[in-house]
């Protein structure tokens, strides 16, 4: 599958941080981890604390998946509002799963300050608009459940988004809880952190076939080599589809692009993620203190490939869109991406186990706040192998 096209700004950026090699002898391990993104790095650095063997194999490079395209916004708020989440999967659990991503925003900061060396995390608030007049109503409902479990928020007028943030919109709600985080680099210093105790992650192994025993499984890999676990985790990302039975989510193509540096005069209140309730939603922060990354124009998944001038034509109305709001900052795209993108239909992700596939946890953060459900999957994986009980585990279960 092509997760993505044209090399998304990270990649450019941040480049070749480490290497690691291509599997050359069989395994036996108690955990193996297919896949080495952002769900790899948080699960195998957990599993890591807890004392057991872990190896990670990815079929291509360390965080060039999803990870290596994502815009890393780290919103508790997920793409299904509360109000529609709520008819979902009941009011309880759609608070708790709000709950679980906001604390999950700073579980990252903790575990950013963690790191030798400590890796950079912002707190950053985020601000979402009423892209119309009629969105007005369903707004307030949304902002008035959340005050109600004591979400950290408020509300803004015209006059309020004008003065904080210099575009005119009827209303947003401004949240305290969000921040951003460089995903690629973040994967990478949990590796590094990871590989110091003895543990392994392999790039170019991709997993061929899985058997699953009584015991555990055993991997294929492409080079005729074997891995056998106690245990296995699929964190493949959007290609972990193929691996459940089940339709569980549709792919969707996704545009993102990043300016040029622009002076900081141009930047608004707290250089806040900001975004809005029509569907698909655009959204826009600050990047690297002097550039705007700008993202959405949502459709649906192209198969095999996205011609280059259907990208440069949703960068363009990317940038349209965006001086339509903001015309006094002169914005000029300096590169742009497309990147597959995963949806669920109640919007939550899918973690654990399906009867299919014994001895196995799957780490499905699919949507929007994918970061944040990576942060999730890894904390439920981590007691499920361990054999505690974790009471949030329902709430994303494939049968929920
Ligand atoms: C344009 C874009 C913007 C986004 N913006 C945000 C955002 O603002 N906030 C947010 O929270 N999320 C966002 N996301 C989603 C986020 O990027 C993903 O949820 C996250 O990166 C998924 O990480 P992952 O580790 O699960 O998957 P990946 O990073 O894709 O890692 C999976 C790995 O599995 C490997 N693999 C696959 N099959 C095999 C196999 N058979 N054997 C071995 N290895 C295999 C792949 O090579 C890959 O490296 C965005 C995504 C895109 C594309």
């Amino acid at each position: 599958m092509q997760l993505y096209e044209q090399l998304p700004y990270w990649l450019i950026k941040d480049g070749i941080v480490a290497q690691y090699p291509s599997l050359s002898a069989n395994l036996r391990v108690d955990v193996v981890i297919m896949g080495a993104g952002i769900s790899a790095a948080l699960t195998a650095w957990h599993l890591r604390n807890a004392g057991l063997s872990v190896v990670v194999l990815d079929r291509r490079h360390v965080g060039m998946g999803s990870t290596a395209a994502s815009t890393a916004f780290l919103q508790y708020e997920i793409d299904t509002p509360l109000t529609v989440l709520r008819t979902f999967v009941g009011e309880e659990n759609a608070v708790k799963s709000y709950r679980l991503c906001r604390d999950a925003i700073y579980s990252i900061e903790g575990l950013c300050k963690s790191l030798k060396p400590k890796f950079d995390f912002h707190r950053v608030p985020s601000l979402q608009y009423a892209s119309f007049g009629t969105h007005v109503t369903n707004l307030k409902k949304e902002y008035t459940l959340r005050r109600k479990y004591n979400f950290e928020i408020e509300w803004l007028e015209r006059k309020d988004i004008a003065n904080k943030f210099g575009f005119e919109m009827p209303a947003a709600v401004l949240s305290e809880d969000g921040g951003e985080v460089d995903a690629y680099m973040l994967t990478h210093a949990l590796f590094r952190d990871f590989c110091r105790q003895g543990h392994q992650v392999y790039n170019n192994t991709g997993v061929q076939d899985i058997q699953h025993h009584k015991r555990g499984v055993t991997l294929q890999i492409k080079n005729g080599l074997k891995v056998e676990a106690k245990k296995l985790i699929i964190a493949c990302g959007y290609e972990s589809l193929k691996y459940v039975p089940k339709k569980i989510g549709d792919i969707h193509s996704t545009y993102a692009l990043v300016s040029e540096p622009l002076p900081k005069e141009y930047f608004w209140y707290r250089k806040s993620l900001i975004w809005e309730t029509a569907t698909p939603y655009m959204y826009f922060r600050v990047v690297n203190e002097n550039r705007i990354l700008i993202g959405g124009r949502d459709d649906p998944y192209h198969h095999p490939h996205i011609a280059p001038h259907i990208i440069s034509k949703k960068t363009a109305q990317l940038v349209a869109a965006f001086r339509k709001k903001m015309p006094h900052i002169p914005l000029k795209a300096d590169f742009s991406w497309v990147g597959a993108f995963a949806v669920t239909r109640d919007g939550l992700p899918y973690i654990g186990c399906i009867p299919e596939r014994p001895n196995t946890y799957f780490a499905l953060g699919f949507g929007g706040n994918g970061i944040t459900f990576s942060v999730i999957a890894a904390e439920i994986i981590h007691d499920m192998i361990l054999g505690k009980k974790n009471e949030n585990a329902a709430i994303f279960d494939f049968n929920r």
